[in-house]
């Protein structure tokens, strides 16, 4: 006999009880973006992270599934909506236990087959699921922003569910964000299976043996019966042989190298949309889109602030002392920069309109903002010295006056 351990798909989604429909949809839409496998490569716990979040939001998005999760404290396929009402109300009947938590006990009920539920050993594999297995990896994994199971062989047939989306991160080089042009990137998706064109199945169906056809089977648990759909074939009554070519899964997984279209003055972190470029849907359904986050390279140089570029311009101290113009790289060129008599190190100068043209507002560009530095020399013959003397003598300033001052 499985004893279950009640998961709290609230505290998961942080989410209260009372969430409406809409809650629960943003809350896991913003965890599930965090804690993606694809955003979180060969990271184990957000792995398990993602999947106690799909489980939550398949249970909590799906109202049906969320009224029996409410009324039982877990949630099964196997479990109809009056059953667990009567289960419900026989529990307020007792006092025992109480609606949100109650210690049920369906002896002699076999919970092997639980869709993610408590014990659900299949949970973690990322094999195929068969025509026998359900709750695998992967039908959460398909489901997560629709909060169903895909469609595999055997199941109760479903109407045509759209693909998920993808996100990935794609390095570009420094130049190609300033300039624009092409990058790529290696993303892998799920396709429509070829060989099944997505039936999941091949050959014709025939008659369940498990239920005769009828696509129901009695259970008894304890006090309890239960009349539930036939796990063997999801209620339909009749099943067919899994495509050898996707496992009864309707779908392959494939990598596939994606060309994108980089717009000049793209910035670090910019979303691209790639549209029906995510995962193949089921049934028909309309392909995910693929989201690509780009990451800008940097320079050995310039570095990049927004549509600023930021560069460390070294000057004499002549040239700090008395001014001067002096010749400093931009990114389309050399270009003049003023340096007025007196400049410190440190002190930033500013070149209009040097910078990246904007992404966003066309004609519009950043500026390019100079860090001076100023390069002390070394003096290595007596008439330099004598010299460094003399003006000591007629600049005899003290720089550190005003810091004892402060004192
Ligand atoms: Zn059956
Ligand atoms: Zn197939």
């Amino acid at each position: 006999m499985s004893t279950t351990q009640n998961k709290d798909y609230y505290g998961t989604l942080g989410v209260k009880k009372t969430a409406t429909s809409d809650e629960i949809r943003k809350a896991f839409r913003k965890l599930a973006r965090k804690y993606h496998p694809d955003v979180n490569p060969n990271d184990k716990k957000a792995e398990e992270k993602f999947k106690e979040l799909s489980e939550a939001n398949d249970i909590l998005s799906d109202e049906k599934k969320r009224k029996v999760y409410d009324q039982v404290g877990f949630y099964s396929d196997q479990i109809d909506p009056a059953t667990a009402e009567a289960y419900a109300r026989q529990q307020e009947g007792q006092g025992a236990g109480g609606r949100s938590a109650p210690n049920v006990d369906f002896g002699g009920f076999d919970f092997s087959g639980f869709q993610g539920g408590p014990g659900s050993s299949q949970a973690g594999q990322a094999q195929g699921a068969g025509p026998n297995s359900w709750g695998s990896f992967r039908d959460i994994f398909s489901g997560i922003f629709t909060g169903n199971e895909q469609n595999a062989a055997g199941r109760r047939a479903r109407g045509p569910e759209p693909g998920t989306d993808l996100e990935y991160q794609a390095p570009v080089d420094f130049w190609t964000a300033i300039r624009g042009g092409n990058a790529r990137i290696e993303i892998h998706r799920q396709e429509v299976c070829p060989t099944c064109h997505g039936q999941a199945s091949s050959g014709a169906p025939t008659t369940c043996p498990e239920c005769n056809g009828s696509g129901q089977v009695v259970q008894m648990g304890g006090r309890m019966k239960f009349n539930i759909p036939c796990p063997r074939c999801g209620g339909t009554g009749r099943i067919s042989n899994a495509c050898l070519t996707c496992q009864g899964e309707g779908l392959v997984h494939r990598t596939e190298s994606i060309e994108f279209r980089i717009k000049a003055g793209t910035r670090d972190g910019q979303r691209i949309r790639l549209q029906g470029k995510g995962n193949a849907g089921t049934n028909g359904g309309a392909a995910g889109d693929l989201y690509v986050i780009v990451r800008t390279g940097t320079h050995p140089v310039f570095s990049r602030v927004g549509d600023d570029i930021h560069l460390t311009v070294p000057i004499t101290v002549a040239e700090a002392a008395l001014g001067s113009k002096v010749d400093v790289p931009t990114i389309d060129g050399r270009a003049q920069l003023r340096i007025p008599p007196g400049t410190q190190g440190g002190q930033k100068l500013r070149l209009r309109e040097r910078g990246v043209e904007s992404a966003s507002a066309p004609g519009q560009r950043g500026d390019q903002i100079v860090t001076i530095e100023v390069v002390v020399p070394q003096l290595n013959d007596e008439r330099s010295r004598e010299i460094m003397r003399e003006f000591a003598k007629l600049n005899n300033q003290d720089p550190r006056v005003t810091l004892f001052d402060k004192l």
